[in-house]
Protein backbone atom coordinates (compact mmCIF):
# COMPACT_ATOMS: atom_id res chain seq x y z
CA UNK A 1 0.00 0.00 0.00
CA UNK A 2 1.12 3.27 -0.08
CA UNK A 3 0.00 7.15 -0.12
CA UNK A 4 0.09 10.11 -2.63
CA UNK A 5 1.49 7.38 -5.09
CA UNK A 6 1.72 8.27 -9.22
CA UNK A 7 0.19 6.08 -11.63
CA UNK A 8 0.25 5.46 -15.14
CA UNK A 9 -1.44 3.68 -17.45
CA UNK A 10 0.06 0.77 -20.00
CA UNK A 11 1.26 3.57 -22.53
CA UNK A 12 2.06 6.47 -20.64
CA UNK A 13 -0.82 9.04 -21.86
CA UNK A 14 -2.74 9.29 -18.72
CA UNK A 15 -1.01 9.82 -15.28
CA UNK A 16 -2.78 10.62 -12.08
CA UNK A 17 -1.90 11.22 -8.40
CA UNK A 18 -4.07 8.75 -6.27
CA UNK A 19 -4.38 9.77 -2.57
CA UNK A 20 -3.81 5.93 -1.60
CA UNK A 21 -2.80 3.18 -3.84
CA UNK A 22 -3.38 0.01 -2.24
CA UNK A 23 -4.20 -3.66 -3.11
CA UNK A 24 -6.25 -5.34 -0.96
CA UNK A 25 -6.02 -9.25 0.13
CA UNK A 26 -9.49 -9.72 1.67
CA UNK A 27 -12.74 -8.60 1.13
CA UNK A 28 -12.72 -7.29 4.75
CA UNK A 29 -10.01 -5.09 3.63
CA UNK A 30 -11.40 -4.27 0.12
CA UNK A 31 -14.59 -2.91 2.65
CA UNK A 32 -12.42 -0.64 4.34
CA UNK A 33 -10.84 1.19 1.66
CA UNK A 34 -14.49 1.41 -0.29
CA UNK A 35 -16.46 2.77 3.05
CA UNK A 36 -13.53 4.97 3.91
CA UNK A 37 -12.91 6.93 0.78
CA UNK A 38 -14.66 9.54 -1.32
CA UNK A 39 -13.44 8.76 -4.24
CA UNK A 40 -12.70 5.37 -5.37
CA UNK A 41 -11.52 3.19 -8.58
CA UNK A 42 -9.96 -0.07 -9.27
CA UNK A 43 -7.30 -0.40 -11.61
CA UNK A 44 -6.94 -3.76 -13.49
CA UNK A 45 -3.94 -3.99 -15.35
CA UNK A 46 -3.97 -0.58 -16.53
CA UNK A 47 -4.06 -1.13 -20.25
CA UNK A 48 -6.95 1.13 -20.77
CA UNK A 49 -5.93 4.23 -23.55
CA UNK A 50 -8.90 6.46 -22.03
CA UNK A 51 -8.85 8.29 -18.40
CA UNK A 52 -10.83 5.20 -16.84
CA UNK A 53 -8.51 4.37 -13.99
CA UNK A 54 -7.43 8.22 -13.30
CA UNK A 55 -8.38 9.17 -9.93
CA UNK A 56 -7.27 11.78 -7.33
CA UNK A 57 -8.70 9.02 -4.58
CA UNK A 58 -8.33 5.69 -3.13
CA UNK A 59 -6.75 3.25 -6.72
CA UNK A 60 -7.25 -0.23 -6.13
CA UNK A 61 -6.10 -3.09 -7.34
CA UNK A 62 -7.25 -6.53 -7.10
CA UNK A 63 -4.69 -8.90 -7.94
CA UNK A 64 -3.65 -10.19 -4.83
CA UNK A 65 -7.58 -11.03 -3.96
CA UNK A 66 -7.29 -14.33 -4.19
CA UNK A 67 -10.29 -16.81 -4.18
CA UNK A 68 -11.26 -20.21 -5.06
CA UNK A 69 -11.85 -21.23 -8.59
CA UNK A 70 -15.45 -23.12 -8.64
CA UNK A 71 -16.52 -24.91 -11.56
CA UNK A 72 -20.30 -25.47 -12.08
CA UNK A 73 -21.57 -29.07 -12.06
CA UNK A 74 -21.82 -28.73 -15.82
CA UNK A 75 -18.60 -27.54 -16.35
CA UNK A 76 -20.02 -24.56 -18.57
CA UNK A 77 -19.46 -21.73 -16.29
CA UNK A 78 -16.67 -20.98 -13.03
CA UNK A 79 -16.99 -18.33 -10.71
CA UNK A 80 -13.28 -16.90 -10.42
CA UNK A 81 -11.36 -14.32 -8.89
CA UNK A 82 -11.93 -11.22 -10.96
CA UNK A 83 -8.97 -9.28 -10.44
CA UNK A 84 -6.49 -12.20 -11.59
CA UNK A 85 -4.89 -11.58 -14.62
CA UNK A 86 -6.11 -13.03 -17.91
CA UNK A 87 -2.63 -14.49 -18.01
CA UNK A 88 -3.02 -16.18 -14.78
CA UNK A 89 -6.73 -17.23 -14.98
CA UNK A 90 -6.56 -18.82 -18.26
CA UNK A 91 -3.63 -20.61 -17.18
CA UNK A 92 -5.22 -21.71 -14.13
CA UNK A 93 -8.64 -23.08 -16.06
CA UNK A 94 -6.07 -24.95 -18.30
CA UNK A 95 -4.99 -27.04 -15.94
CA UNK A 96 -8.29 -27.30 -14.62
CA UNK A 97 -9.28 -28.79 -17.80
CA UNK A 98 -11.03 -25.26 -19.21
CA UNK A 99 -10.53 -23.03 -21.63
CA UNK A 100 -12.22 -19.27 -22.30
CA UNK A 101 -14.14 -19.33 -25.14
CA UNK A 102 -12.58 -16.26 -26.87
CA UNK A 103 -10.09 -14.07 -26.00
CA UNK A 104 -8.29 -10.77 -27.53
CA UNK A 105 -4.58 -9.88 -28.64
CA UNK A 106 -2.75 -10.28 -25.11
CA UNK A 107 -3.40 -11.28 -21.82
CA UNK A 108 -1.95 -8.75 -18.60
CA UNK A 109 -5.67 -7.74 -18.63
CA UNK A 110 -7.71 -8.58 -15.33
CA UNK A 111 -10.44 -10.37 -16.09
CA UNK A 112 -12.71 -7.82 -14.59
CA UNK A 113 -11.22 -4.51 -16.70
CA UNK A 114 -11.56 -6.61 -19.49
CA UNK A 115 -15.25 -6.87 -19.31
CA UNK A 116 -16.21 -3.58 -17.28
CA UNK A 117 -14.77 -2.55 -21.05
CA UNK A 118 -16.00 -4.69 -23.36
CA UNK A 119 -13.22 -6.12 -24.49
CA UNK A 120 -12.55 -8.81 -27.34
CA UNK A 121 -11.13 -11.27 -29.70
CA UNK A 122 -12.50 -11.83 -33.54
CA UNK A 123 -14.63 -14.72 -34.10
CA UNK A 124 -17.89 -14.36 -36.50
CA UNK A 125 -19.98 -15.62 -33.96
CA UNK A 126 -17.99 -14.99 -30.70
CA UNK A 127 -19.13 -11.88 -28.56
CA UNK A 128 -16.57 -9.83 -26.44
CA UNK A 129 -15.67 -11.23 -22.90
CA UNK A 130 -18.34 -8.68 -21.14
CA UNK A 131 -20.75 -11.89 -23.22
CA UNK A 132 -18.93 -14.43 -20.92
CA UNK A 133 -19.61 -13.01 -17.30
CA UNK A 134 -22.87 -14.52 -15.96
CA UNK A 135 -22.67 -12.99 -12.76
CA UNK A 136 -21.13 -11.22 -10.61
CA UNK A 137 -19.98 -10.81 -7.02
CA UNK A 138 -20.13 -6.94 -6.70
CA UNK A 139 -18.78 -4.61 -3.31
CA UNK A 140 -21.38 -1.94 -3.23
CA UNK A 141 -20.11 1.87 -1.96
CA UNK A 142 -21.47 1.13 1.32
CA UNK A 143 -19.05 -1.95 1.40
CA UNK A 144 -21.55 -4.24 1.05
CA UNK A 145 -21.11 -7.28 -0.62
CA UNK A 146 -24.36 -8.25 -3.55
CA UNK A 147 -24.65 -10.82 -6.01
CA UNK A 148 -25.97 -10.33 -9.54
CA UNK A 149 -26.81 -12.48 -12.14
CA UNK A 150 -30.00 -12.54 -14.84
CA UNK A 151 -31.86 -14.77 -12.03
CA UNK A 152 -30.37 -11.88 -8.92
CA UNK A 153 -31.00 -8.54 -9.10
CA UNK A 154 -31.02 -8.32 -13.39
CA UNK A 155 -31.26 -5.09 -13.58
CA UNK A 156 -28.21 -4.28 -11.90
CA UNK A 157 -26.45 -7.31 -13.84
CA UNK A 158 -27.39 -5.98 -17.18
CA UNK A 159 -25.79 -2.68 -16.25
CA UNK A 160 -22.70 -4.58 -14.79
CA UNK A 161 -21.93 -6.51 -17.63
CA UNK A 162 -19.86 -3.24 -19.25
CA UNK A 163 -19.69 -1.12 -16.60
CA UNK A 164 -16.43 0.97 -16.68
CA UNK A 165 -16.58 0.27 -12.79
CA UNK A 166 -18.86 2.87 -12.18
CA UNK A 167 -21.16 0.15 -10.05
CA UNK A 168 -19.05 -1.15 -7.50
CA UNK A 169 -15.84 -3.15 -6.90
CA UNK A 170 -16.17 -6.52 -8.89
CA UNK A 171 -14.93 -8.80 -6.44
CA UNK A 172 -15.40 -12.70 -8.22
CA UNK A 173 -16.89 -13.38 -12.15
CA UNK A 174 -18.50 -16.05 -13.15
CA UNK A 175 -17.49 -16.51 -16.62
CA UNK A 176 -18.38 -18.80 -19.59
CA UNK A 177 -15.98 -21.21 -19.76
CA UNK A 178 -15.42 -24.67 -22.03
CA UNK A 179 -13.68 -28.27 -22.26
CA UNK A 180 -9.58 -27.11 -22.04
CA UNK A 181 -9.43 -26.93 -27.06
CA UNK A 182 -5.64 -26.33 -29.12
CA UNK A 183 -5.42 -24.09 -31.50
CA UNK A 184 -3.28 -24.10 -35.04
CA UNK A 185 -2.39 -20.60 -36.03
CA UNK A 186 -1.64 -19.90 -39.67
CA UNK A 187 -0.39 -16.05 -40.60
CA UNK A 188 0.46 -15.65 -44.37
CA UNK A 189 0.96 -12.52 -46.27
CA UNK A 190 -2.22 -11.85 -48.79
CA UNK A 191 -2.67 -8.64 -51.26
CA UNK A 192 -4.86 -6.10 -49.81
CA UNK A 193 -7.57 -6.31 -52.75
CA UNK A 194 -7.33 -10.15 -52.22
CA UNK A 195 -7.92 -9.70 -48.28
CA UNK A 196 -10.69 -7.25 -49.14
CA UNK A 197 -12.87 -9.79 -51.00
CA UNK A 198 -11.97 -12.46 -49.49
CA UNK A 199 -12.54 -12.13 -45.27
CA UNK A 200 -16.07 -13.06 -45.37
CA UNK A 201 -14.99 -16.33 -46.34
CA UNK A 202 -11.57 -16.93 -44.35
CA UNK A 203 -13.98 -15.36 -41.10
CA UNK A 204 -16.68 -18.07 -42.05
CA UNK A 205 -13.72 -20.88 -42.48
CA UNK A 206 -12.12 -20.23 -39.16
CA UNK A 207 -12.99 -20.15 -35.84
CA UNK A 208 -10.86 -16.68 -35.45
CA UNK A 209 -9.45 -14.49 -38.31
CA UNK A 210 -8.29 -11.29 -38.78
CA UNK A 211 -5.97 -8.95 -40.28
CA UNK A 212 -3.07 -6.37 -40.03
CA UNK A 213 -2.22 -3.74 -42.21
CA UNK A 214 -0.11 -0.54 -42.84
CA UNK A 215 -1.69 1.92 -44.21
CA UNK A 216 1.09 1.90 -46.92
CA UNK A 217 1.80 -1.51 -48.03
CA UNK A 218 -0.32 -3.38 -50.49
CA UNK A 219 -0.39 -6.85 -48.42
CA UNK A 220 -1.49 -7.54 -45.20
CA UNK A 221 -1.03 -10.15 -42.60
CA UNK A 222 -3.76 -12.40 -42.68
CA UNK A 223 -4.06 -14.31 -39.22
CA UNK A 224 -6.48 -16.94 -38.21
CA UNK A 225 -6.63 -19.69 -35.36
CA UNK A 226 -8.67 -22.87 -35.59
CA UNK A 227 -8.87 -25.68 -33.13
CA UNK A 228 -6.92 -29.02 -33.87
CA UNK A 229 -7.26 -31.70 -31.68
CA UNK A 230 -3.53 -32.64 -31.85
CA UNK A 231 -1.65 -30.23 -31.07
CA UNK A 232 2.08 -31.08 -30.89
CA UNK A 233 4.81 -29.19 -29.18
CA UNK A 234 4.24 -25.52 -28.28
CA UNK A 235 6.05 -23.19 -30.17
CA UNK A 236 6.79 -19.22 -28.65
CA UNK A 237 6.07 -16.25 -31.09
CA UNK A 238 9.86 -14.83 -32.50
CA UNK A 239 10.95 -11.70 -30.03
CA UNK A 240 12.56 -10.41 -33.33
CA UNK A 241 9.80 -10.01 -34.86
CA UNK A 242 9.22 -6.82 -32.37
CA UNK A 243 12.62 -5.72 -32.51
CA UNK A 244 12.71 -5.23 -35.58
CA UNK A 245 9.39 -3.59 -35.76
CA UNK A 246 10.15 -1.17 -32.84
CA UNK A 247 13.66 -0.51 -35.50
CA UNK A 248 10.84 0.53 -38.01
CA UNK A 249 8.89 2.63 -35.80
CA UNK A 250 11.90 4.52 -34.57
CA UNK A 251 13.05 5.00 -38.02
CA UNK A 252 9.48 6.59 -38.69
CA UNK A 253 9.29 9.24 -36.14
CA UNK A 254 12.75 10.32 -37.48
CA UNK A 255 11.78 10.39 -40.85
CA UNK A 256 8.07 10.09 -41.15
CA UNK A 257 8.69 10.46 -45.03
CA UNK A 258 10.27 6.64 -45.30
CA UNK A 259 6.64 5.27 -43.62
CA UNK A 260 5.60 4.05 -47.28
CA UNK A 261 8.63 2.56 -48.30
CA UNK A 262 9.46 0.71 -45.30
CA UNK A 263 5.94 -0.69 -44.47
CA UNK A 264 6.54 -2.10 -48.09
CA UNK A 265 9.94 -4.31 -46.90
CA UNK A 266 8.70 -4.46 -43.62
CA UNK A 267 6.12 -6.94 -45.36
CA UNK A 268 8.63 -8.92 -47.29
CA UNK A 269 9.83 -10.16 -44.49
CA UNK A 270 6.60 -11.53 -43.25
CA UNK A 271 7.11 -15.32 -44.03
CA UNK A 272 3.98 -17.71 -43.92
CA UNK A 273 4.00 -19.44 -40.43
CA UNK A 274 2.03 -22.13 -38.83
CA UNK A 275 2.60 -23.68 -35.14
CA UNK A 276 -0.18 -24.92 -32.73
CA UNK A 277 -0.63 -25.39 -28.64
CA UNK A 278 -2.87 -24.96 -26.20
CA UNK A 279 -5.73 -22.05 -26.56
CA UNK A 280 -4.79 -20.45 -24.08
CA UNK A 281 -1.14 -19.87 -25.05
CA UNK A 282 -1.90 -19.29 -28.93
CA UNK A 283 -4.40 -16.55 -28.34
CA UNK A 284 -2.26 -13.51 -26.39
CA UNK A 285 0.63 -11.89 -28.56
CA UNK A 286 3.68 -9.82 -27.46
CA UNK A 287 2.83 -6.03 -27.73
CA UNK A 288 6.60 -4.85 -26.40
CA UNK A 289 6.33 -1.29 -28.86
CA UNK A 290 4.72 1.38 -26.82
CA UNK A 291 1.24 2.66 -28.81
CA UNK A 292 -1.74 4.86 -28.60
CA UNK A 293 -5.15 3.18 -30.10
CA UNK A 294 -8.75 3.99 -31.32
CA UNK A 295 -10.95 1.17 -32.03
CA UNK A 296 -14.29 1.77 -33.29
CA UNK A 297 -16.95 -0.97 -33.72
CA UNK A 298 -18.58 -1.43 -37.40
CA UNK A 299 -22.12 -2.12 -38.21
CA UNK A 300 -20.34 -5.39 -39.75
CA UNK A 301 -21.74 -4.62 -43.41
CA UNK A 302 -19.41 -1.23 -43.66
CA UNK A 303 -16.20 -2.74 -41.55
CA UNK A 304 -14.24 -3.65 -44.57
CA UNK A 305 -15.52 -0.41 -46.93
CA UNK A 306 -14.73 1.89 -43.85
CA UNK A 307 -11.14 0.10 -43.27
CA UNK A 308 -10.32 1.19 -47.39
CA UNK A 309 -11.80 4.86 -46.88
CA UNK A 310 -9.30 5.11 -43.46
CA UNK A 311 -6.38 3.58 -45.20
CA UNK A 312 -6.97 5.79 -48.01
CA UNK A 313 -7.74 9.12 -46.27
CA UNK A 314 -3.85 7.92 -44.49
CA UNK A 315 -2.54 7.82 -48.10
CA UNK A 316 -3.90 11.09 -49.74
CA UNK A 317 -2.81 13.33 -46.33
CA UNK A 318 0.77 11.20 -46.68
CA UNK A 319 0.13 10.88 -42.88
CA UNK A 320 3.21 9.40 -40.86
CA UNK A 321 0.82 5.79 -39.28
CA UNK A 322 3.81 3.87 -38.35
CA UNK A 323 1.30 1.01 -37.44
CA UNK A 324 -0.55 -1.07 -38.46
CA UNK A 325 -4.63 -1.45 -38.69
CA UNK A 326 -6.39 -4.20 -37.43
CA UNK A 327 -9.71 -5.50 -38.49
CA UNK A 328 -11.76 -7.89 -36.36
CA UNK A 329 -14.90 -9.54 -36.36
CA UNK A 330 -17.34 -9.41 -33.31
CA UNK A 331 -20.99 -11.00 -32.70
CA UNK A 332 -23.56 -9.49 -31.54
CA UNK A 333 -24.84 -8.83 -28.06
CA UNK A 334 -27.53 -7.50 -26.18
CA UNK A 335 -25.51 -5.57 -23.43
CA UNK A 336 -26.91 -2.33 -22.47
CA UNK A 337 -23.42 0.16 -23.22
CA UNK A 338 -21.84 -2.42 -25.75
CA UNK A 339 -20.72 -1.12 -28.84
CA UNK A 340 -21.93 -4.62 -30.41
CA UNK A 341 -25.72 -4.55 -29.25
CA UNK A 342 -27.07 -3.43 -32.35
CA UNK A 343 -25.82 -6.46 -34.29
CA UNK A 344 -22.65 -8.51 -35.72
CA UNK A 345 -19.64 -5.70 -35.82
CA UNK A 346 -16.52 -5.31 -37.31
CA UNK A 347 -14.04 -3.71 -35.64
CA UNK A 348 -10.89 -1.48 -36.89
CA UNK A 349 -8.32 -0.45 -34.92
CA UNK A 350 -6.10 2.52 -35.60
CA UNK A 351 -2.56 2.85 -33.80
CA UNK A 352 -0.11 5.18 -33.71
CA UNK A 353 3.39 4.70 -32.31
CA UNK A 354 3.59 6.21 -28.63
CA UNK A 355 6.71 8.64 -29.53
CA UNK A 356 4.71 10.30 -32.97
CA UNK A 357 1.63 12.58 -32.96
CA UNK A 358 -1.46 10.55 -32.18
CA UNK A 359 -4.04 12.47 -30.31
CA UNK A 360 -4.53 15.10 -33.64
CA UNK A 361 -3.94 12.30 -36.29
CA UNK A 362 -6.44 9.98 -34.02
CA UNK A 363 -8.78 12.63 -33.96
CA UNK A 364 -9.07 13.77 -37.25
CA UNK A 365 -9.62 10.40 -38.52
CA UNK A 366 -12.78 9.58 -36.40
CA UNK A 367 -15.51 11.55 -37.94
CA UNK A 368 -14.79 8.66 -40.61
CA UNK A 369 -15.65 5.79 -38.21
CA UNK A 370 -18.67 8.11 -36.88
CA UNK A 371 -19.86 8.48 -40.36
CA UNK A 372 -19.99 5.30 -41.17
CA UNK A 373 -21.83 3.91 -37.89
CA UNK A 374 -19.37 3.50 -35.68
CA UNK A 375 -19.37 3.61 -31.74
CA UNK A 376 -15.71 3.48 -29.78
CA UNK A 377 -14.20 0.88 -27.91
CA UNK A 378 -14.82 2.83 -24.47
CA UNK A 379 -10.92 1.91 -23.54
CA UNK A 380 -9.33 3.00 -26.58
CA UNK A 381 -8.47 6.79 -27.82
CA UNK A 382 -12.09 8.45 -28.91
CA UNK A 383 -13.48 12.66 -28.49
CA UNK A 384 -17.25 11.24 -27.54
CA UNK A 385 -19.25 13.54 -25.19
CA UNK A 386 -22.31 13.57 -22.79
CA UNK A 387 -24.09 13.82 -25.62
CA UNK A 388 -22.69 11.87 -28.33
CA UNK A 389 -22.97 8.56 -25.76
CA UNK A 390 -26.91 9.51 -25.20
CA UNK A 391 -27.69 9.69 -28.98
CA UNK A 392 -25.17 6.86 -29.53
CA UNK A 393 -26.75 4.51 -26.71
CA UNK A 394 -30.97 4.03 -26.10
CA UNK A 395 -29.92 2.08 -22.90
CA UNK A 396 -27.30 4.99 -21.97
CA UNK A 397 -30.35 6.47 -18.97
CA UNK A 398 -30.85 3.15 -17.83
CA UNK A 399 -27.50 2.30 -16.86
CA UNK A 400 -27.31 6.00 -15.21
CA UNK A 401 -30.25 5.01 -13.27
CA UNK A 402 -28.97 1.58 -11.75
CA UNK A 403 -25.60 4.19 -11.45
CA UNK A 404 -27.55 6.73 -9.05
CA UNK A 405 -29.46 3.90 -7.15
CA UNK A 406 -26.74 1.57 -6.31
CA UNK A 407 -23.79 4.49 -5.74
CA UNK A 408 -25.97 8.22 -5.47
CA UNK A 409 -22.60 9.79 -4.03
CA UNK A 410 -20.40 8.79 -7.38
CA UNK A 411 -18.32 6.94 -5.20
CA UNK A 412 -16.84 5.09 -8.39
CA UNK A 413 -16.54 7.86 -10.55
CA UNK A 414 -14.31 9.94 -11.71
CA UNK A 415 -13.85 13.18 -13.88
CA UNK A 416 -13.47 11.61 -17.14
CA UNK A 417 -17.07 9.39 -16.48
CA UNK A 418 -18.79 11.91 -14.53
CA UNK A 419 -18.13 14.10 -17.82
CA UNK A 420 -18.98 11.56 -20.15
CA UNK A 421 -22.39 10.36 -18.26
CA UNK A 422 -23.20 13.34 -17.25
CA UNK A 423 -23.06 12.40 -13.50
CA UNK A 424 -24.45 15.16 -11.15
CA UNK A 425 -25.61 17.47 -13.88
C1 LIG B 1 -1.35 -3.77 -25.76
C2 LIG B 1 -2.85 -3.75 -25.64
C3 LIG B 1 -3.59 -4.71 -26.32
C4 LIG B 1 -4.99 -4.70 -26.23
N1 LIG B 1 -5.69 -5.63 -26.92
C5 LIG B 1 -7.04 -5.61 -26.90
C6 LIG B 1 -7.81 -6.54 -27.65
O1 LIG B 1 -7.30 -7.43 -28.30
N2 LIG B 1 -9.16 -6.40 -27.62
C7 LIG B 1 -9.78 -5.42 -26.92
O2 LIG B 1 -11.01 -5.33 -26.98
N3 LIG B 1 -9.09 -4.55 -26.16
C8 LIG B 1 -7.74 -4.63 -26.14
N4 LIG B 1 -7.03 -3.74 -25.36
C9 LIG B 1 -7.76 -2.88 -24.43
C10 LIG B 1 -7.86 -3.57 -23.07
O3 LIG B 1 -8.31 -4.88 -23.18
C11 LIG B 1 -8.84 -2.81 -22.15
O4 LIG B 1 -8.35 -1.54 -21.92
C12 LIG B 1 -9.07 -3.51 -20.79
O5 LIG B 1 -10.00 -2.81 -20.06
C13 LIG B 1 -7.78 -3.60 -20.03
O6 LIG B 1 -7.93 -4.39 -18.89
P1 LIG B 1 -7.22 -3.88 -17.56
O7 LIG B 1 -7.28 -4.98 -16.56
O8 LIG B 1 -5.92 -3.30 -17.90
O9 LIG B 1 -8.27 -2.76 -17.15
P2 LIG B 1 -7.96 -1.28 -16.64
O10 LIG B 1 -7.55 -0.45 -17.79
O11 LIG B 1 -7.09 -1.34 -15.47
O12 LIG B 1 -9.46 -0.87 -16.22
C14 LIG B 1 -10.47 -0.84 -17.17
C15 LIG B 1 -11.80 -0.54 -16.49
O13 LIG B 1 -12.18 -1.65 -15.67
C16 LIG B 1 -12.48 -1.18 -14.37
N5 LIG B 1 -12.15 -2.26 -13.42
C17 LIG B 1 -11.01 -2.95 -13.34
N6 LIG B 1 -11.09 -3.87 -12.35
C18 LIG B 1 -12.31 -3.72 -11.78
C19 LIG B 1 -12.99 -4.38 -10.73
N7 LIG B 1 -12.45 -5.39 -10.04
N8 LIG B 1 -14.24 -3.98 -10.42
C20 LIG B 1 -14.82 -2.97 -11.10
N9 LIG B 1 -14.22 -2.32 -12.12
C21 LIG B 1 -12.98 -2.70 -12.46
C22 LIG B 1 -11.63 0.05 -14.20
O14 LIG B 1 -12.10 0.87 -13.18
C23 LIG B 1 -11.76 0.67 -15.57
O15 LIG B 1 -12.96 1.37 -15.69
C24 LIG B 1 -5.65 -3.72 -25.42
C25 LIG B 1 -4.89 -2.78 -24.72
C26 LIG B 1 -3.50 -2.78 -24.84
C27 LIG B 1 -2.69 -1.75 -24.10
Amino acid sequence: MSANAEWQNWSGSVQAQPSRLASPRTEDELATFVRGAAKVRVVGAGHSFMPLCATTGVLLNLAELDSPIEVAADGASAWVPAGWSLKRLTAALWDRGYSLPNQGDINPQSLAGATATGTHGTGVELGSLSTFARAFRLMLADGSIVECSNEQRPELFEAQRLSLGLLGVATRIRVSIMPAYHLEERVERVPFAAAIEQFESVARAHRHAEFFVFPYADEVIMKTLHPVADAGAFKEPSASDETIFRFCCDVTAAAPAVARVLQRQLMRLIRASRRTGPAYRIFPSERTVSFEEMEYEMPRAAGLSTLQEAIAWVRKRKLPVAFPFEFRWVAADDIWLSPFNKGPGASISMHQYSKMEWRNLLAAAEPIFRANGGRPHWAKRHTLTSKDVFALYPMAERFCKVREQVDPAAKFANAHLTELFGIGA
